[in-house]
């Protein structure tokens, strides 16, 4: 369906120029409401004030401004039902194809401590209306129904050559339900005294269509604030395997502090390809890509450091879906925009749920993150042999990467660089096997190299592998009735291992 003629109405006016932009293109025509009609005039772009619409001004100090039927009418009545349009006509009402909403920020003024005047000013009337009204009619009208969207419409309408198909309307209005009933859940929250740390439901957040989900026959939306997690600088619409993987690479950097020295990861289906530590960011983001090139294409990348121009002409030649830094230098940016469809991200500070959850059977499963982390000090020497200084720190850097690796897992790694982990594998045998021929067809030498597993060994099968690959030390939680059995071997064979108690299993 092609889209004729758009209704908007925005608070946050940042964000929407492409947009508009992209209507005034496909000659739909505008309607708009007070500051979003002069926002869209600056543009320099023809806008009908909803006023001439409905030949009534915005009264009660905007309270009343597109509650009216000529706008309700234009968007409800149905294209495919000749008495409505024949109303329509009588009454002169146009049809409005398209409504874009971003509603008065209500649960925003809430947490800035405003007063309850304010905050009841806050309560969006017409704009919830118009979102129900459009989301009701997703059989002829698209509705846009936060400014989180914008990406994913232009992106839409510009594949769709200025259309839609009924399925992305519905999708839409979907989102728009929830974007609603999040919206009236905040404010039933403030009459109830409820403040948001007890909205613990994730429907409640910000509801994100996505264009599909893991793969392309399943609809997905992501629930959450993307704008307060991350500035997207550059590149398309995040999708649902991109998300995931930026979660993943979030996560694994949040081991690694930038006082330690730079650290670049970089991420495929969740697990690192490539982590490095050192001096300099070229040289960890070298470093990171030598564990396996080959993995590292099409990969989501992330570093704890700021990235330069000597650091961006590397990644440059690299085919990647996602960088994410705390910032960029002008010229590093300038040219990793240089790629079209690379998204490039800088992170904003912002603290992380403390609770995850899964669906599972007809339930959800609920539990703490994986949060706590095992440094040298609280190693435990089990062995005869101690590690040396710089097996403990490899040690240290395997474990964290370990903990981010999916089970189960080994990972191998020399001090600040990963050398090949194996990962998710039903047994801890088969992914250190995996790990040692990995590392060796990218040219790896493994003597004094190091072992991390995210669980104990039930036999010393494990050891007597990774030694005769040159492994010289072990970290491992210990936990099992026949450690003893891994920690002769160990002894017998000059190995150092350490425990730390803590298992990390990640499914
Ligand atoms: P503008 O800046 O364009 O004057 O106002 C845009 C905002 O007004 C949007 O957040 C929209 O949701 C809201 N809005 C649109 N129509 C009405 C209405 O009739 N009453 C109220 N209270 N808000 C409206």
């Amino acid at each position: 369906m092609k889209i004729s003629s758009a209704l908007i109405s925005v608070y946050y006016k940042d964000g929407l120029e492409p947009l508009v932009k992209l209507l005034h293109q496909h000659n739909v025509k505008l309607y708009s409401t007070g500051g979003t009609q002069t926002f869209i005039e600056e543009l320099g772009i023809p806008v009908t004030a909803v006023e001439d619409l409905t030949g009534y001004p915005s009264i009660f100090g905007g309270r009343v401004k597109t509650l009216h039927p000529a706008v309700f009418g234009g968007i409800l009545y149905r294209r495919d039902l000749d008495q409505d349009v024949a109303q329509a006509e009588r009454h002169q009402i146009p049809n409005i194809d398209m409504v874009v909403v971003d509603l008065y920020p209500f649960e925003e003024t809430v947490a800035s401590g405003a007063s309850e005047e304010d905050i009841i000013e806050k309560i969006d009337i017409g704009g919830i209306s118009l979102i129900r009204a459009a989301a009701k009619n997703y059989k002829d009208v698209l509705i846009v129904s936060s400014r989180s969207q914008y990406g994913a419409v232009v992106d839409l309408l510009t594949e769709k050559d200025g259309g839609t198909e009924l399925a992305d309307r519905k999708q839409f209005a979907q989102a728009a339900f929830g974007v609603t009933s999040h919206y009236d859940t905040a404010i039933h929250g403030y009459f109830a005294g409820i403040t948001a740390d007890d909205q613990s439901s994730y429907k409640q957040l910000p509801a994100n269509p996505l264009r599909y989900g893991e793969n392309p026959h399943q609809q997905a939306t992501f629930y959450g604030d993307l704008e307060a997690m991350f500035d997207k600088l550059h590149g398309k619409e995040l999708s649902y395997n991109n998300l995931v993987d930026v979660d993943a690479c979030v996560n694994l950097i949040d081991e690694f502090s930038a006082s330690e020295g730079a650290t670049f990861a970089i991420i495929k289906h969740t697990n690192a390809c490539g982590i490095a530590t050192a001096a300099t960011p070229q040289q960890a983001y070298l470093n990171a890509l030598a564990c396996d090139p080959v993995s590292a294409f099409g990969g989501v990348i992330i570093s704890n450091v700021p990235v330069d121009l000597a650091t961006a002409e590397e990644l440059n030649k690299l085919f990647m879906e996602i960088l994410i830094a705390p910032d960029y230098a002008p010229e590093a940016l300038d040219l990793l925009k240089s790629k079209k469809n690379r998204i490039l991200l800088t992170r904003k500070p912002v603290t992380l749920p403390s609770k995850m959850i899964k669906t599972i059977l007809n339930g959800v499963l609920e539990q703490d993150q994986d949060r706590q982390t095992e440094v040298a000090a609280q190693f435990k020497t089990v062995t005869d042999k101690a590690p040396t200084d710089s097996e403990l720190s490899a040690l240290e850097f395997a474990l964290k990467v370990c903990k981010h690796t999916k089970s189960n897992t080994i990972v191998l790694a020399k001090e600040g660089q990963l050398l090949a982990s194996g990962v998710g594998q039903t047994s801890r045998v088969d992914a250190l096997k995996q790990a040692i021929e990995k590392a060796k067809s990218f040219g790896f030498d493994l003597t004094g190299a190091v072992m991390a597993s995210d669980a104990f060994f039930p036999f010393p099968d494990c050891v007597e592998i990774a030694h005769q690959a040159g492994i010289t030390a072990v970290v491992q939680p210990g936990g099992s009735i026949r450690d003893q059995d891994s920690i002769d071997y160990c002894n017998q064979n000059g190995l150092a291992m350490v425990t730390t108690g803590v298992r990390h299993f990640k499914h």
